[in-house]
């Protein structure tokens, strides 16, 4: 009998986009069990014996395994050559079952435009290769048919391409979704809020020329017809301090380089800004060689932004307002303060100067003085930025009654190392434990709890549960946050110091925590007076405490108890969000740590594998029956496909399934039935099982 995917193994052939063929045969397992369906497109017939078996070994040595649930072996070392080989033909995205890890290829990849938008829409999850834009069009057509909210987690360290694959997702939902003009509108504001806020909330760092110094997480709409009909954002501790200071060889954030070098000469006139970044203090204090960065264009990212804009309806006093904000903080920037700083500033600075340098009638010392003008600078950014996020909100505020479905794309900052680490990175690095851990709970804990609890048999999978570290943190009275919180509220001589003298005693013998009394016995390392270092998942941290209390501490808002408090809240509250939610995950590799194209650095990705727990849910996912559903929902949709369960099966739904399953020609090992639950194995049983349905 001739193969109708066999035809794949020779080019041409019709179905030469299939190749998921070469998929299939590169499972042994697959192979061996080759007799009937293509295990993986239905649509096609493999028969054992026939198949060119060194065709397919080629096929599978060529491109590598599209899924690692295939994979031969699940062993650390056949994950990484799979990943290298992929990676080196430019094939960036593999699955785990329905989990994506992609690699930074560092280069453009000709795999996004409109007509692979095309191609993936609306089409079963395994039929192509994978890409993101299958994830996105899979929840897109899932939470249509099951009317349910959904998030797309997107995680991996700083650099290792989260915004640029949240950025693809919005495009594509932007792009193939039905449209209608009035909706186009939001769509476009949808889009368009990217520019605006990457100008205002990225900068470069050593990780990233582009890394986002602010945690997003963006709620997409959609009508039951599926067009998205509104948009809404929640902004998470964007990293104000960077407006007064940044580490050597980083900048500040891209918008004052955008508006000194692109902004018109008329417009800079106005503000007062001369045309030269190396003028401002807060530009160039640290770090003037690296205002001009290769791979970055303040010029033309000037105009984007202000074309962005515009779209999302800020007109020309907004917008003067907007660019006045920015100028002063540059100008904020650039007062000294002497005996005679007097002489050289206008009226306005003469106020502000005042204001800085006398409270009520005690004269600040100049320390005091430079420490209250950058603590303003930083205010006012900050501020602005709130306003700009909720201006944006309500530019893509949803008009639309109905009732709608969400998909929210979470694009956090990564996981962070640098030379020194403080405050900031400390709360990236506790957001970073804290997503991990919402992904354990979803994945391989929820995982093995629901097998446990509907009887499925089952062998557990070791997996390391950072909950510990989480604990540390944020535990209520003894966690670190707590801590900082109380040290902050104590009058008197309170000091980053005492801060750690009181985490030495009370965190002292903790596994995930080392200061410098402990630090030679435990990890060999020594480690400064001022530094404590945490023992994080992804590795560890060694953070200097200086500034730890003023920046919880915030000197113009004296609400104390809510600064890290109330991050630690708000991504608390986000952490609920999600739950509620189905979740569908990207995990983004950062192949090398030079920013280079086609480097596979081994080492770092392996380190990345480990942490990210992809072994873990590899081996769980392998195990595991891809689909749930209960009885009676299933009973409930598919009962019209069987004349026994047609229109009413008066039994128990359990056995009503069982009947129906059995007419549909499920094979023993393809599903399981649970206490509550019927259990299915692959997504394609499932497919087939839905495409019966819409033809009947
Ligand atoms: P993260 O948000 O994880 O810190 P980014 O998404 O900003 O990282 O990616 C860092 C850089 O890597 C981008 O500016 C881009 O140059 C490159 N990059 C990331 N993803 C891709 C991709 N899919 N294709 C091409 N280049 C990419
Ligand atoms: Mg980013």
């Amino acid at each position: 009998m001739l193969l109708k995917c066999a035809a794949v193994l020779g080019s041409p052939s019709p179905f030469a986009q299939c190749v998921v063929f070469g998929w299939c045969l590169s499972s042994r397992e697959l192979w061996a069990a080759s007799q009937g369906p293509c295990v993986l497109c239905s649509d096609h017939y493999l028969l054992s014996g026939q198949l060119d078996m060194e065709g397919a070994l080629t096929a599978r040595d060529r491109v590598g395994i599209q899924d690692f649930v295939l994979l031969d072996e699940t062993t650390e070392a056949a994950f990484l050559t799979n990943l290298k080989k992929r990676f080196s033909k430019d094939l960036i995205y593999t699955y785990v079952g329905t989990l994506i890890v992609s690699v930074n290829p560092y280069k453009e990849l000709d795999i996004y435009n409109k007509k692979q938008m095309d191609t993936y829409m609306g089409v079963n999850f395994f039929e192509l290769p994978p890409h993101i834009y299958a994830l996105a069009d899979n929840a897109y057509h899932t939470m249509l048919t099951e009317f349910n909210n959904h998030f797309i987690l997107i995680s991996g360290e700083s650099g290792a391409g989260k915004t640029e694959a949240s950025k693809k997702i919005l495009q594509y939902y932007a792009v193939s979704c039905p449209s209608t003009t009035l909706l186009n509108t939001v769509r476009d504001k949808m889009l368009m809020s990217n520019p605006v806020l990457e100008a205002f909330g990225n900068a470069k760092t050593l990780k990233n020329d582009n890394s986002s110094r602010f945690g997003k997480y963006m709620d997409i709409q959609f009508n039951s017809e599926g067009d998205a009909v509104g948009g809404h954002i929640l902004n998470y501790l964007l990293e104000k301090s960077r407006v007064v200071h940044q580490n050597h060889g980083e900048r500040n954030f891209h918008i004052f380089y955008q508006l000194v070098e692109g902004g018109a000469d008329d417009l800079l006139r106005q503000l007062g800004l001369e045309r030269d970044v190396q003028h401002y203090n807060y530009l160039t204090q640290v770090c003037g060689e690296c205002a001009i960065v290769s791979s970055i264009n303040d010029r033309n990212d000037w105009k984007t932004v202000k074309n962005a804009l515009q779209v999302i309806n800020f007109d020309e006093i907004n917008t003067n307002h907007l660019f006045g904000i920015v100028a002063s903080v540059l100008h904020l920037g650039n007062i000294q303060f002497d005996s005679d700083s007097k002489g050289h500033l206008s009226m306005f600075e003469i106020q502000l100067w005042c204001c800085l340098t006398v409270k009520v009638l005690t004269p600040f010392t100049i320390d005091h003085a430079i420490y209250a003008r950058d603590a303003l600078a930083k205010a006012i950014y900050g501020q602005t930025f709130t306003w700009l996020v909720n201006r944006i909100n309500e530019s893509m505020e949803n008009k639309d009654p109905s009732r709608k479905t969400v998909i929210g794309l979470l694009d956090i900052y990564g996981f962070e190392v640098f030379y020194v680490n403080s405050f900031e990175q400390f709360c990236i690095n506790y957001c970073n434990e804290k997503l991990q851990q919402l992904f354990i709970q979803l994945t391989l804990k929820a995982e093995q709890d629901e097998y446990e609890a509907e009887n499925i048999e089952w062998e557990p999978v070791q997996f390391f549960n950072n909950k510990i570290i989480c604990d540390l943190v944020e535990e209520k009275h003894r966690g670190i946050i707590s801590i900082l919180d109380e040290e902050c509220l104590r009058p008197g001589d309170a000091t980053d110091l005492t801060f750690l003298e009181r985490l030495e005693d009370k965190m002292g013998n903790h596994p995930h925590f080392v200061t410098h009394k402990l630090a030679d016995k435990m990890t060999r390392k020594t480690l400064e007076r001022g530094d404590f270092r945490l023992l994080h998942y992804a590795g560890e941290v060694t953070y200097c405490v200086v500034g730890f209390l003023d920046k919880n501490n915030d000197l113009l808002y004296r609400n104390i108890k809510d600064v890290a408090t109330h991050f630690k809240s708000s991504l608390l509250k986000l952490t609920e969000i999600l739950m509620a939610k189905e979740a569908w995950y990207i995990r983004c590799l950062k192949s090398n740590e030079s920013k280079q194209p086609g480097q596979f650095d081994e080492a770092l990705i392996r380190h990345q594998v480990k942490y990210l727990g992809l072994m873990e849910h590899l081996r769980v996912r392998r195990a595991g029956f891809a689909y749930r559903r209960k009885f009676d929902v299933f009973l409930k949709r598919y009962k019209p496909l069987c004349p026994a369960t047609w229109p009413h099966w008066r039994g128990e739904p359990a056995d009503g399934v069982e009947v129906l399953v059995q007419h549909l020609g499920y094979l023993p090992h393809e599903y399981k039935m649970g206490r509550t639950k019927i259990f299915i194995r692959h997504p394609r049983t499932l497919y087939a099982t839905e495409d019966a349905y819409e033809k009947c």
